[in-house]
């Protein structure tokens, strides 16, 4: 039974909104997190980032995650390798620049997301799940309508709202607060596969990204999970996909083999996408798949805001970039980190600043991964990630934000990382 009264509600129980409600509920805060779905339920994201390991921990989490692991297939990862024009070439999380973890795991976001409500449960905040928040009153105290499955309404009230409703963006549509994203629009196919990899020179350790022989802007991620399946999908603009399938279907109709209805669009997109990559097509050669295709497409997007006087965004519901540096869960986490501080100091009648406190310290990192993102797609980090020559300091620099270490100011890829990339990215092309 849900009480008429909460000092904090948190909207959706993926990774941003279960950690900020443990932050909030260790430190007394009353907190409810209303769920749309049921868990366990899908989501795509599955490559965590060394430095998540910080604020899992902040959060006590990290003990559960790790006793978890074996039972859920969570994966140990310490680094990242990258293949391109037929040069692999790889990153050990151990040799980066910024101290601090230096491993994380990839998870099935499924049991990865239930068992962080679950643990938030146990510390003391509620979730109620197959609910949505369908209106909020901004007045003091705060309104916020839940609806259930049946279609019935209740109104709760609250003091404050954080939105981590992830790619729903619950107050950004409903306050107006939507920005298209500046990136090109991009979509991804992907799917579970029973990977069947038995090649000896393959790190399950480590997530793989390969770039596409010849678009340079197409990429691939392979992602193994610990029970023998893994992740594996394929980034591109939209026109890539539609131009696969218009050849896939001249094959398909002149070889009048199969009917073109066999397959969903999507299963044929992947398949066709896979078949044109080199590493990933022979570590998978004896996969098979283990779920479906699935497609999504528009998905990196912008706010006018993050925060105002009762509320706050978190993770996918404030900003989502680019899935290229894994980058995503490290964002929600970050940003459950920060406005659970500044919220805390608010609800104990101190004085605080949200845009100091909070949104300029997030986008100090956001924006060294936009510089990475940019660069990546523009082709000059890929020439710095897979230029053999380049000095070990440097090396370790950029091993820092592959480990997403993106807020140490210390190191000068993030102060400067646009500039930076940019004369390094010269460098490592003409030599
Ligand atoms: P979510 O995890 O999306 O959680 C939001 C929750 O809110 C959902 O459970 C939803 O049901 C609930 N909700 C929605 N509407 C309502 C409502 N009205 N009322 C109540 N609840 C509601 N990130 C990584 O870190 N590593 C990766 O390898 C990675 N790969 C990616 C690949 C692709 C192709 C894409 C598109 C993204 C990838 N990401 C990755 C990003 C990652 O998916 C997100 O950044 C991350 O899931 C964001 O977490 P969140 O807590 O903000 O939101």
């Amino acid at each position: 039974e849900l009480n008429s009264q909460y000092d904090v509600i948190i909207i959706g129980a993926g990774p941003a909104g279960s950690l900020a409600a443990s932050l909030l509920t260790q430190n007394n805060v009353s907190v409810l997190v209303v769920e749309k779905q049921h868990f366990p339920r899908f989501s795509i994201g599955e490559s965590l980032l060394p430095q998540s390991m910080v604020y899992l921990q902040e959060a006590n989490m990290v003990d559960a995650i790790k006793a978890a692991a074996p039972e859920l297939g969570f994966q140990y990862k310490d680094g990242a390798a990258f293949f391109a024009d037929n040069h692999p070439c790889h990153f050990d999380f151990g040799e980066k620049f910024t101290p601090g973890p230096g491993s994380t795991f990839q998870v099935k976001r499924a049991p990865f997301d239930q068992l962080l409500a679950q643990v938030a449960e146990q510390q003391g905040a509620t979730f109620c799940f197959g609910q949505q928040v369908t209106q909020v009153r901004l007045q003091d105290p705060c309104i916020v309508t839940l609806q259930d499955e049946d279609g019935t309404s209740r109104d709760i009230q609250t003091r404050f709202i954080l939105d981590a409703s992830g790619f729903a963006k619950v107050l950004p549509r409903l306050l107006d607060l939507t920005l298209p994203s500046t990136f090109p629009v991009r979509s991804s196919v992907f799917c579970h596969v029973q990977d069947n990899i038995d090649s000896k020179t393959y790190d399950r350790n480590k997530i793989l990204i390969e770039t596409h022989p010849q678009c340079k802007d197409v990429w691939y991620w392979l992602i193994p999970f610990a029970d023998g399946t893994a992740s594996v999908g394929c980034v591109a603009k939209p026109d890539f996909f539609e131009k696969l399938e218009s050849e896939q279907l001249e094959t398909v109709s002149s070889s009048h083999e199969h009917s073109s209805h066999e397959h969903s669009v999507h299963e044929q997109w992947f398949d066709e996408a896979v078949n044109q990559s080199v590493r990933i097509k022979q570590l998978l050669a004896t996969s098979t798949k283990a779920n479906s295709v699935q497609y999504i497409t528009a998905y990196s997007s912008n706010v006018k805001q993050l925060f105002g006087e009762r509320y706050a965004l978190l993770g996918n519901a404030g900003e989502f970039l680019d899935p290229i540096f894994s980058s995503g869960v490290t964002i929600a986490f970050k940003s459950a980190k920060l406005a659970t501080d500044v919220l805390l100091k608010q609800l104990n009648d101190e004085d605080v600043c949200w845009q100091s406190e909070f949104a300029d310290p997030l986008q100090q990192g956001v924006q060294t991964f936009k510089a990475f993102v940019e660069s990546w797609y523009q082709g000059q980090l890929q020439d710095i990630i897979h230029f053999d020559d380049a000095p070990e300091n440097i090396r370790e620099m950029v091993c820092s934000i592959l480990a997403g270490y993106a807020w140490d100011t210390n190191n000068p890829f993030v102060k400067h990382a646009k500039r930076r990339l940019n004369t390094l990215g010269q460098l490592c092309a003409t030599s």
